[in-house]
């Protein structure tokens, strides 16, 4: 299984992104994961996208789509799909990520959109920040991150639509709700996926990603 996890910050990526890997059993890549440790780690790239999350601003695309490239093609060395979570995150990356995945013969299968309404998900990131305290739990940083989802991440999610390979699941929910409503959606597309020829996959337009962005 080939999945792709789009949500807004809070929504459940992470934990939801988890049960979905050990359910699976995929690779869980998740894109802000891996640049925090990086960051604990003080290592170069870290060092160079601190200030970025810190802020809340995105990283740059190269950054990103090179960590990600090197995961899926090791997620493909081992004959195992993946669940990409945290990416990707603007028009460019949606571009960049399907080309590459293309290339290697491991285009996503689904998109899961964790769907939740801004109130709830600042009340849940404050409650996260009070446990982890992570550098941008806090307030200001929250509503930035969430400005920066509806602006250019949550366009995608249309494109995805159009493509018939998007799955919207009820994130207000319980963690446990929310999660059985996910695995029931993707146990029921199994079956369709395999119906759904390769060839079939890479014929995709990418020209309506452009118009998702107001870009024809
Ligand atoms: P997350 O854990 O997915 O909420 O990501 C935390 C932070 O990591 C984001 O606010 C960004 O600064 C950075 N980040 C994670 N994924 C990406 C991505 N695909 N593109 C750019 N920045 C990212």
């Amino acid at each position: 299984m080939r999945i792709l996890l789009v949500a807004p910050p809070g929504a459940g990526k992470g934990t939801q992104g988890a049960l979905i890997a050990t359910h699976f059993d995929v690779p869980h890549i998740a894109t802000g994961d891996l640049l925090r440790d990086h960051v604990a780690r003080r290592t170069p790239l870290g060092l160079s996208v601190q200030d970025c999350l810190d802020r809340g601003e995105l990283v740059s695309d190269e950054i990103v789509l090179d960590i990600v490239r090197a995961e899926v093609e090791a997620a493909k060395a081992e004959g195992r799909g993946y669940v990409l979570d945290g990416m990707p995150r603007n028009m460019t990356q949606a571009r960049a990520i399907y080309q590459i995945a293309r290339t290697l013969d491991m285009t996503a299968q689904v998109v899961l959109h964790l769907v939740a309404d801004d109130d709830e998900l600042v009340r849940r990131l404050l409650a996260r920040a009070a446990l982890e305290h992570r550098s941008d739990d806090t307030e200001e940083v929250i509503r930035r991150r969430l400005a920066i989802y509806q602006e250019v991440t949550h366009p995608i999610v249309e494109w995805y639509d159009q493509r018939g390979i998007l799955v919207a699941v009820d994130a207000m929910q319980s963690v446990d709700r929310v999660g059985r409503q996910i695995l029931t959606a993707l146990e029921a597309m199994r079956p369709l996926i395999k119906l759904v020829p390769d060839s079939a996959r890479q014929s995709i337009d990418l020209t309506g990603l452009g118009k998702a962005f107001g870009n024809h």
